[in-house]
């Protein structure tokens, strides 16, 4: 491949995962191998200057302001930082701004921690804080000032000194504390929610949401690392300085930064926090390295993307060994077998963590990933435990390869692999595990909402065989349950109450809560809508059911086929003779059509709405819901994380609305 070849791919490469990163906020490689793509990039630069483009990875910050909030320009460019991840990196940086500077100069560095946030900016004026922003761009950013009011650690007004400039600006990072960031996490899965991945993305999400009452929940926090402003400019003459006026004039400022007098005592300084930090109330991702002297700052000068007086040392992603006991493998509620590490118990990055999945049978091949393996498990985004690689050395002669089973190790039943697909099936309908899975997504709660019902409960009644499918639960009585382990007079009448509570929910819960294949919420609440009686789905003809919009062909068939089989005919039989709801008397009539059958997309998570709710609110106002962007698509509803169907509807010109806009168009 020629030079110019690889150059050209590396950028499109880099362009993607900074599109993952930034926008979509799913990265799909780790950041070490980010940096050293960009590294490459770089060194084909500097060989071939002319090669250099303005829209080179290395000439711009990469995030964008997005579409929610006015965007506004910065007084003075929020770069980014130069990175290292090595000690021997961090004495060429030195030798690098020794050289530059000359002999001659002094050189200090002040090391600070680098908290694992979101960059912002504050703009004071006489005092008065006027605008806050993100840095978006580096050039623009988004306006998010009553967000940023919101935040406890930063000040509204502060009273400046004499020599403090009139107008200046404030750039510090913006972090979620960990104790609130796994309590929101608790809060988003006890309501279904996605779970943030790491601190740094809850940051982000919060900082983007709608609502500023929203923001002033979640704890966020600031500390201040740098004030800039074109006034007074020779007050201080050293960053340090810059840090106790930034302190003394209220701004909290992280209290564990240090002046170093040598690369040396940096040295020191990182080598004291990579072993302390797992005891930070936050996370940080390494140590930020500033040349002390503000003047040294201006000889220094900066690239297009980073200051060249200011290094990031990144520590490397919290990896451990560990070592696989055992390989389990779950039946799901369609059938598909997920391989499970179950792992010798083993502390990483605050939490302790014992089973890591391995995703399915093509994984473990590829990793070459053996029962009895010594492997490196890192947590993805710090959150999701994955097994990176086995250490292969430390294998002993009689490891056998990993046992990938035929059979399902729940029944006994023959699996099956289909064409084109890499998980493995058990299509036994009787198979004990997908009975299971099958009745605890019937209870779940966007389905039947069936409180003390959870997974432990369900495994229970079926090991009993008090259940064997969904009809059995409305049968079951007090005398059943109340002998049970963990169960009490109380606990066993709760239950019942909760199962009696559970026959009057409305029609789209129960057909989603049937778990027909393909028919996911939303077609349910189409077929519901539509059709407005369960029991009219035992007598409809395909047709009829792709011609509903948002219905496709594969939907339609595998309804047809689940309310043909005999078995699901007695069970919908039973559960009508139990009196549970299977009418939908809203209907398509009492719909106010604001929207005029208008199609809506949704894309990424909103501020204050749930998806369900949202899509609730399109349909009884008279619009529809689809999966995926087309020319016909009317509106895409996109909130934080919007994905690829954002990009698409810019490319077909169809307007992106927020929430808010949305609100605001069903209020008319
Ligand atoms: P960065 O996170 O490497 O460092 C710069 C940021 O550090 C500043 O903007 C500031 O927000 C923060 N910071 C925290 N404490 C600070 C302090 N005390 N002083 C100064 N700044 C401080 O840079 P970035 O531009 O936010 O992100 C670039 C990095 O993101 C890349 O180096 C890469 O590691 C990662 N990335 C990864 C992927 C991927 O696909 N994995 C893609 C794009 C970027």
């Amino acid at each position: 491949m020629s030079l110019i070849d690889e150059y050209a791919q590396l950028k499109q490469k880099i362009n993607i995962y900074d599109y993952e990163y930034y926008v979509l906020a799913v990265p799909t490689i780790r950041d070490i191998e980010y940096d050293q793509l960009m590294k490459q990039l770089e060194e084909i630069e500097n060989i071939h200057p002319d090669l250099i483009t303005p829209d080179s990875p290395t000439q711009r910050v990469s995030g964008e302001p997005t579409k929610l909030f006015k965007t506004v320009n910065h007084k003075f460019p929020m770069l980014s930082l130069a990175n290292t991840y090595s000690e021997d990196e961090f004495i060429d940086y030195d030798n690098r701004i020794r050289s530059m500077l000359g002999d001659q100069e002094i050189i200090e560095y002040v090391a600070e921690l680098k908290i694992d946030g979101v960059a912002v900016s504050l703009l004071y004026e006489n005092g008065v804080l006027i605008r806050g922003a993100t840095r978006g761009n580096g050039i623009q950013g988004d306006q998010i000032t009553n967000n940023i009011r919101t935040i406890r650690s930063i000040p509204l007004k502060v009273l400046t000194k004499e020599t403090f400039p009139n107008v200046f600006e404030i750039r510090g990072e913006v972090y979620m504390p960990l104790k609130a960031f796994i309590k929101i996490n608790k809060q988003r899965e006890e309501n279904g929610e996605n779970l943030f991945v790491n601190p740094r993305n809850a940051t982000a999400g919060t900082l983007k949401l709608q609502y500023p009452h929203e923001v002033a929940d979640r704890s966020l926090q600031m500390y201040s690392y740098q004030i800039q402003s074109e006034e007074n400019e020779e007050n201080n003459i050293s960053h340090f300085d810059n840090l106790l006026d930034l302190q003394s004039t209220g701004f909290s400022v992280n209290p564990n930064y240090k002046l170093c007098t040598n690369i040396q005592e940096v040295m020191a300084y990182v080598e004291e926090w990579e072993q302390k930090r797992d005891n930070l109330p936050y996370e940080i991702d390494g140590i930020v390295v500033k040349v002390n002297n503000l003047k040294q700052h201006k000889k220094l000068g900066a690239t297009a993307k980073n200051p060249r007086w200011a290094i990031a040392y990144k520590f490397k992603a919290q990896e451990v060994e560990t070592y696989i006991n055992k390989i389990t493998w779950q039946v799901g509620r369609t059938g598909i077998l997920t391989p499970v590490a179950e792992l010798k118990p083993v502390f990483l990055a605050g939490t302790t963590v014992s089973r890591a999945t391995l995703h399915n049978p093509d994984e473990i091949k590829r990793k070459d990933i053996r029962e009895g393996d010594f492997v490196i498990i890192e947590k993805g985004g710090d959150i999701i435990p994955k097994v990176l690689y086995p250490l292969k050395e430390k294998r002993t002669s009689n490891l056998g390869n990993t046992f990938i089973p035929s059979f399902c190790p729940s029944c006994g039943q023959e699996l099956v692999k289909n064409e084109n697909e890499v998980a493995l099936r058990c299509v036994n309908k009787k198979c004990r595990d997908q009975i299971k899975r099958k009745i605890e997504h019937f209870t779940s709660r966007n389905a039947m909402d069936i409180e003390g019902m959870g997974k432990a409960v369900v495994d229970l009644l079926v090991e009993q065989n008090i259940l064997k499918n969904i009809a059995d639960i409305y049968d079951i009585k007090k005398e059943d349950i109340i002998s049970l382990e963990g169960f009490a007079d109380k606990s066993a009448d709760n239950l019942i109450k909760a199962i009696n509570d559970s026959k009057n929910r409305e029609l789209y819960r129960l057909i989603f809560g049937m778990g027909v294949p393909y028919i996911g919420i939303n077609a349910a609440k189409i077929i519901s809508n539509n059709f407005r009686n369960l029991k009219v789905l035992l007598y409809v003809v395909v047709d009829k059911i792709v011609a509903l919009p948002g219905i496709g062909d594969k939907m339609a068939d595998s309804l047809i086929q689940y309310f043909k089989e005999n078995e699901n005919i007695q069970i919908i039989l039973r559960l009508e003779k139990n009196g549970l709801n299977f009418f939908n008397e809203i209907g398509l009539e009492n719909i106010e059509n604001i929207l005029n059958g208008g199609t809506f997309v949704l894309t990424g998570t909103l501020p204050t709405l749930k998806r369900i709710q949202a899509t609730q609110m399109i349909e009884k106002y008279g619009g529809r819901v689809v999966s995926s962007v087309s020319k016909n698509t009317d509106y895409v509803l996109a909130g934080e994380k919007a994905g690829s169907k954002f990009d698409k509807a810019n490319k077909l010109n169809i307007p992106v609305i927020s929430e808010h806009e949305f609100l605001e168009m069903i209020k008319k």
